[in-house]
């Protein structure tokens, strides 16, 4: 249990020493930025020499035009405007100040040295396992796919796939070719098209690795292998569908990318202190809230990995399972054969955990079992289909939850969308890094509830939706939007990204 808390305590302190950072920036009028995990671009953070980051714990982490955002702790250090005016006057550009935390510019600069090798590094090297690296642009994987053999083929798309942070990959057999793509940021991006004869040699291959059957073609076929680059092993599922042109074929990439921490994933440093307040409880429900594709359970993975020690009973129950954590037992339903949410969740309270992630809240009998658990000594995380933390209160009433049982119950809702990270290495104008997009990446916008003594009220007496949207603005929560335009002032995404969503 000790080192259960100790990185629970770590983790409180982290999020604390962010949310002093960001009081203090406002205090001094200047943006806050957290860089932890930021994607940092090779070309930017070399703007400033080694000595001059060292010195006065500054990193350049964005360039648009001739402006450049630059972040460090103490942005009134004696000796750091002369250098940085000099420096500009050098290369004519002009650098915008922001305050980061120590955390921040510590990470940064320990990553200095690899970032900027990678740029002004000996020539490109040729040997396979560097081949992943190497790949940084849409052009890059292109040249590389013309290039290489029908035997390299797969290897090259899939360490294409690596580098460029795709989720999927789709091949698409239209009328003549058959078109590649990835599925970047939650888009799709061309790759590039295939003749269809060396398609015909791709798809055996994957069909082979991942144990479907070469010879049915009528039909949709599920199937999987594991793919190694270098010294990293992935998972790919594999989904076969019949088409009009042929058999469309889509790979998932489970690669460990898709496990972030709430720091990598930008949550607010307030919403990240509540998580951890409520996640540092033995017993409650903690639910993350959004529509499809608004990254919950990405929110219930950060989560679970701040929680997985070896003295810590960890349970989950998915559908489907598909990245494997060491140290959780992962449950897979099977609605089909009648092994549904209720069933298994009752299965595995027999086994008393401490910790139980039930993927969806989707009905009342999942609630009811999902609430009991967390009222009798489990912590209970799990997500709900909601557009706000205000109206998940609303929605678990009028599902029948009992409203006693959830007024005690519940300990937090977080409600979340998924935004589009601007380009760090164009600031937003469209590179080959983003593929012209301008967003490179995604993070979190949030919003959370903790429900005080007046909520609890109201949920006893069941309220309306608007009463509990009333009481949240009453207790000054911070909205989606107002998190999203922030983020978007802090120039980390726009604001039309932010209102398309929130
Ligand atoms: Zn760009």
């Amino acid at each position: 249990m000790t080192q259960d808390l100790r990185n629970v305590v770590h983790s409180y302190d982290r999020a604390r020493e962010e949310a002093h950072t960001s009081e203090f920036a406002a205090s001094r009028e200047l943006p806050y930025v957290n860089l932890v995990n930021f994607p940092f671009v090779g070309e930017v953070i070399a703007i400033i020499p080694r000595d001059v980051a060292e010195r006065f714990r500054i990193v350049s982490f964005m360039k648009i035009g001739h402006n450049v955002r630059v972040a460090s702790p103490n942005p009134f250090a004696q000796g750091l405007a002369e250098a940085m005016g000099e420096l500009g006057a050098k290369l004519s550009l002009t650098f915008q100040p922001f305050i980061c935390s120590k955390s921040s510019a510590e990470y940064s600069l320990t990553r200095y040295d690899e970032l900027v090798a990678a740029v002004t590094g000996p020539a490109k090297a040729q040997t396979k396992e560097q081949f992943a690296v190497r790949i940084s642009t849409l052009k890059d994987l292109k040249d590389a796919i013309d290039k290489v053999s029908t035997t390299e083929l797969l290897e090259t798309i899939l360490s294409g796939g690596l580098s460029l942070d795709a989720t999927d990959v789709h091949f698409e057999p239209g009328e003549t070719a058959v078109a590649i793509r990835f599925r970047i940021d939650g888009k799709l991006v061309e790759v590039i098209d295939l003749p269809e004869k060396t398609y015909h040699l791709l798809a055996s291959r994957i069909k082979t690795l991942s144990h479907i059957k070469l010879d049915v073609k009528k039909v949709a076929q599920d199937g999987r292998f594991t793919f190694t680059v270098g010294e990293q092993h992935i998972d790919i599922r594999v989904n076969a569908v019949p088409t009009a042109y042929g058999e469309t074929i889509e790979l998932r990439l489970l690669t460990f990318k898709n496990f972030l921490s709430l720091d990598q994933l930008n949550v607010s440093p307030d919403t990240q202190k509540a998580i951890l307040d409520a996640v540092s409880r033995p017993e409650g429900l903690v639910l993350f809230t959004g529509p499809t594709g608004s990254g919950k359970t990405t929110s219930l993975y950060a989560v679970l990995q701040l929680l997985n020690k070896p003295d810590s009973k960890i349970v989950t129950i998915e559908d489907p399972v598909e990245y494997r954590i060491e140290g959780i037992e992962q449950v897979q339903v099977n609605p089909a054969d009648g092994f549904d949410f209720p069933q298994a969740l009752r299965a595995v309270l027999r086994q008393d955990p401490n910790v139980i992630m039930v993927g969806e809240i989707r009905d009342v009998e999942t609630a009811q079992i999902a609430i009991d658990a967390a009222l009798t000594g489990h912590l209970v995380l799990s997500t709900l289909h909601t557009n706000s933390a205000a109206a998940s209160f609303a929605r678990l009433l009028q599902i029948g939850v009992p409203k006693y049982l959830l007024a005690d119950a519940i300990s937090l809702v977080v409600a979340q969308r998924l935004v589009r990270r601007v380009c760090a290495a164009c600031g937003g104008t469209g590179c080959d890094v983003c593929y012209q997009t301008g967003f490179r990446g995604r993070f979190l916008i949030v919003e959370h509830f903790v429900p005080d003594a007046q909520t609890i009220e109201l949920i006893k007496r069941e309220a309306s939706l608007s009463e509990f949207e009333e009481m949240f603005k009453k207790l000054g929560n911070r909205t989606l939007l107002d998190d999203g335009l922030e983020k978007a002032a802090q120039g980390l995404t726009t604001e039309e990204e932010v209102r398309s969503v929130a």
